[in-house]
């Protein structure tokens, strides 16, 4: 199987479904971004921030192979 090396929290934990920052909600004033779990990036960009209600917004590439590219690979494994 194929891991990319360990970047967020999943060295502590098997658990993968960990907390991600959204990278198109707007920062507060400590600097932090909103934290959304990492299965329910897709249906948070879709509710938060969708194109006309319809389609999700443009993220980062890497946001996306953060999120469901390594979700697709754990869900072949
Ligand atoms: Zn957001």
């Amino acid at each position: 199987m194929l891991y990319k090396p360990a970047k967020t929290f999943s060295e502590a934990s098997p658990c993968t479904n960990v907390p991600l920052q959204c990278p198109l909600c707007p920062e507060s004033t400590s600097g932090n971004r909103k934290t959304i779990w990492k299965y329910n990036s897709y249906f948070h960009l879709l509710a938060e921030h969708s194109v006309s209600g319809q389609r999700p917004p443009d993220v980062p590439p890497q946001f996306w192979i953060d999120t469901w590219l390594q979700h697709v690979e754990e869900q072949a494994g």
